[in-house]
């Protein structure tokens, strides 16, 4: 039998949860809306990161109907800063399936929530959960952390998480599943948190079987990361005569899909000589590299670009842009470190 944690886990729910800006008061209903955005925001970023953001994506686009009718640009534009841009790509996609084909109202089962573009298993359950109340098991990384301390599992991350998932499932409750889920998720922010858990506060102490081993703090166990892989680049600062500078759009699919860049080589794994990199540049000019480089960590590598800058002299194919209103495009941070780089290397004024 698993241990039935749910009614200490809810009644200290009621006193402790956390007022996050996307929460109904306690009785309320959640407004699926802002379950959804938020989740999308939440997911590999912290709360405190979040909030700005989700309050100004709701006091500019107040409902899923008004997100689906803005521009893609738009949305990518307040995304920055966010990263994953693929994610805001498919926050679009959603808004506009569930505006388009649902009447602007989201679906109420994990399933049906499921054919929407961006959500996975883990959203489909946190919306099924929160905003409608429905029996499904939501286990984001602060819940691991919980089951994993709870049931005493040793073996490591990720190969356990199976494991996490199905314990998860059997405490879920039939009453208030909603709030079970949000309160398991505060439980892993707050007590049951990665170093130094504050088990003497904790509601289900009597149940942790990490807690009875003394084993607690070390739980999940995980095996060690693999370094990130090095990439190297050459970023193109093609500028006019007039001061505006060359950007162009990254394709659709894949790494920054869509977003504006300086034009650059392909990121590969050895660096690029100048020569070597020349048949990639915008147009054949007199490139010369700037001293230094920028560095930029992405999920599954690292990036080192070199900045070559030149002065067109045909105005190659792209969007010219003056360097004022260089923030006013859509550049994920990667590009607004090489536009730095190469501001001040050529102190060009912004
Ligand atoms: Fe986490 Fe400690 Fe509570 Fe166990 S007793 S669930 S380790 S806070």
């Amino acid at each position: 039998m698993p241990p039935d944690i749910a009614p200490r886990l809810l009644s200290w729910y009621d006193r402790h949860r956390r007022d996050l800006p996307w929460r109904a008061p306690p009785g309320r209903l959640n407004d699926p809306y802002f379950v959804w955005l938020s989740e999308i925001m939440l997911q590999q970023t912290t709360v405190a990161t979040v909030g700005p953001y989700f309050r100004a994506f709701l006091e500019r686009w107040p409902t899923v109907q008004a997100l689906a009718a803005a521009p893609l640009d738009d949305v990518l534009h307040a995304w920055q800063g966010l990263g994953y841009y693929a994610r805001a790509r498919n926050l679009h996609a959603c808004a506009k399936a569930v505006a388009e084909r649902h009447g602007g109202r989201f679906p109420q089962t994990e399933e049906g929530l499921l054919t929407l573009p961006g959500i996975g298993a883990y959203t489909a359950a946190a919306v099924a959960a929160i905003a409608f109340d429905r029996a499904a098991s939501v286990v984001d990384g602060n819940v691991e952390r919980v089951v994993a301390r709870l049931f005493a599992l040793e073996a490591p991350m990720p190969a356990v998480k199976q494991e996490v998932r199905r314990l998860a499932a059997t405490l879920t409750p039939d009453r208030r599943p909603g709030d079970f889920a949000q309160a398991m998720m505060d439980l892993g922010a707050t007590v049951c948190t990665p170093k130094s858990p504050k088990c003497i506060l904790c509601p289900v102490r009597d149940d942790c079987r990490g807690l009875a081993a003394g084993i607690a703090a070390e739980l999940p166990r995980r095996v060690p990361k693999k370094a990130r892989p090095l990439r190297y680049g050459i970023a193109f600062w093609l500028t006019r005569e007039d001061g505006a500078v060359l950007l162009r759009k990254r394709p659709e699919k894949g790494l920054l899909g869509g977003m504006t860049e300086v034009p650059s080589t392909p990121w590969r794994a050895e660096p690029w000589s100048l020569k070597e990199a020349l048949p990639e540049a915008p147009e054949a000019a007199s490139w010369r590299l700037l001293p230094g480089r920028v560095e930029h960590v992405f999920t599954h590598f690292s990036l080192e670009m070199n900045v070559a800058v030149a002065r067109a002299a045909r105005g190659a194919a792209g969007e010219w842009c003056p360097t004022a209103a260089l923030h006013t495009r859509a550049l994920p941070t990667v590009m607004k470190k090489i536009c730095r780089h190469a501001l001040d290397g050529t102190g060009q004024p912004e």
